[in-house]
């Protein structure tokens, strides 16, 4: 579905305009940016200010136009500004922006998340993928009792307090330690482990019987580049924690609705108790759910005593984009995914081999990165150890070219079902150039 009027994209090379703005947002927002990977710390240069966007195409200040690789981080499966969406959205706005009471489009699109989820037997609405996370820990702690959750090395859950250790992509990206303002005591009673490593788990509930309320991992991880859990990891999870009394919360917040209907629960159905969705549920505005077994949901107020609120939840127009994404997001659009995925992978593979360069193209579903290693990449310690100083030149010479990349080595790349046969032709055109800039590359002492 190209655009109209995109056939014959410029090659990008002015940023006067994108330059303009960023010295200009930086004087009234640290960094110039509102999250941030945005503001191409990792790969240097002037990021470029979007100013509309259409299918796969996004086009900047200055009138460069790109093929999306990004898909806002992850909800545009359907391309950008698809007409049900906007128009599903246009119709909501008309009708009120925010009532600050029920509604029942609400209700539809939790109706939407059980059908699609079968361990989800309740959802509540919230306004990101951090409230979600953030909610789900405070409900699984209310529920059992217990003070200790356990996170995975390279696993992000969003920006919330006892999560933000070693947690991938952003932070990774920024090389924070640690974060500042997260106190002892709210860091401390998060056990942080190996992403893939059953008995680093068995090992912390040993030490700790009783004591762990949740272990929280992203169904598959998409923070340290795309990592699958290897086979049987998230079902001994399951194992280990129901033994224990302990919750699994399953992070579907990347993974939800894009690489399968029922998102990574559609690939390897291991029931979580909890999980947590955003992106692709909200269509692109701000809209994100937690939800799970009736019986611990239950223990949420208004029935319950675990306080979760929010002024905007469940917002309208959120809701409305949301629901009309997932309408749309048939088994074919489905197919074109996971058909996008791999053309994207086979190219990277073919281009770098091309050039000599060591990598390797990781899948996790339809989330699909590259590292610049031999090996595959199994959990963040590998992630880091990659040859990540490559990814920069390999970035700028795809942006230069029309495509337009995820600004860090971290970070899963996004295909929206969108992508055509002119789209994947222009990535093809830019590959090799980006190939030779990665192989050229050397390691900064
Ligand atoms: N969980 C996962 C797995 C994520 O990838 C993200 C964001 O990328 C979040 C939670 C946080 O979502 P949000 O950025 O909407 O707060």
């Amino acid at each position: 579905m190209s655009p109209a009027g995109s056939a014959a994209p410029s090659a990008p090379g002015r940023t006067v305009r994108s330059a303009a703005l960023f010295e200009r947002a930086a004087r009234s927002t640290p960094g110039g940016v509102n999250s941030p990977v945005r503001a191409f710390n990792s790969v240097g240069g002037t990021p470029r200010f979007i100013s509309s966007a259409s299918g796969y195409t996004l086009t900047d200040a200055d009138g460069n136009e790109y093929v999306d690789l990004v898909s806002s981080w992850g909800p545009m499966i359907l391309g950008h500004a698809h007409p049900a969406v906007v128009e599903a959205v246009q119709r909501a706005a008309s009708t009120g922006l925010s009532f600050g009471a029920p509604t029942e489009g609400e209700i539809a699109l939790a109706e939407e998340i059980i059908a699609r989820v079968a361990p989800v037997e309740q959802v509540r609405l919230v306004n990101s993928g951090t409230e979600a996370t953030m909610s789900a820990v405070r409900l699984a702690r209310g529920f059992t009792g217990r003070a200790k959750i356990v996170k995975f090395a390279g696993c992000y859950h969003g920006h919330v307090d006892a999560l933000l250790a070693d947690a991938g992509s952003g932070v990774a990206t920024l090389g924070l330690p640690t974060s500042p303002g997260v106190t002892g005591a709210q860091a401390g009673d998060t056990l942080v482990l190996p992403y893939n490593d059953v008995d680093a788990v068995r090992a912390a509930f040993a030490a700790h019987p009783g004591e762990i309320a949740a272990v929280i991992t992203e169904a598959a991880a998409g923070n340290m580049g795309a990592v699958a859990p290897l086979p049987g990891f998230n079902a001994a999870l399951r194992e280990i924690t129901a033994a224990d009394g302990a919750l699994l919360i399953m992070d579907e917040v990347m993974t939800g609705f894009r690489v399968s209907r029922a998102g990574w629960y559609g690939l390897d159905p291991v029931a979580g108790d909890l999980y947590t969705f955003g992106k692709v549920m909200s269509g692109g505005l701000p809209a994100a759910a937690f939800g799970g077994r009736a019986d611990v949901m239950a223990r949420l107020a208004p029935v319950g005593p675990v306080y979760q609120a929010g002024t905007l939840s469940g917002n309208p127009v959120a809701v409305a984009a949301g629901l009309a994404t997932l309408r749309h997001a048939t088994d074919d659009v489905y197919a074109a995914l996971d058909a996008n995925a791999h053309r994207l992978g086979e190219l990277f593979d073919g281009a770098l081999t091309d050039a000599g360069v060591a990598h390797h193209v990781q899948y996790a579903g339809n989330l699909v990165s590259v590292v610049f290693s031999d090996a595959p990449v199994t959990n963040y310690v590998e992630a880091k150890a990659a040859q990540t100083y490559r990814f920069a030149p390999f970035f700028h010479a795809l942006l230069e070219r029309g495509v337009y990349p995820p600004p860090s080595a971290f970070e899963a790349w996004f295909v929206s079902a969108a992508l055509d046969d002119a789209a994947f032709a222009r990535i093809a055109d830019a590959l090799p150039a980006a190939a030779r800039a990665a192989a050229q590359a050397e390691e900064q002492a």
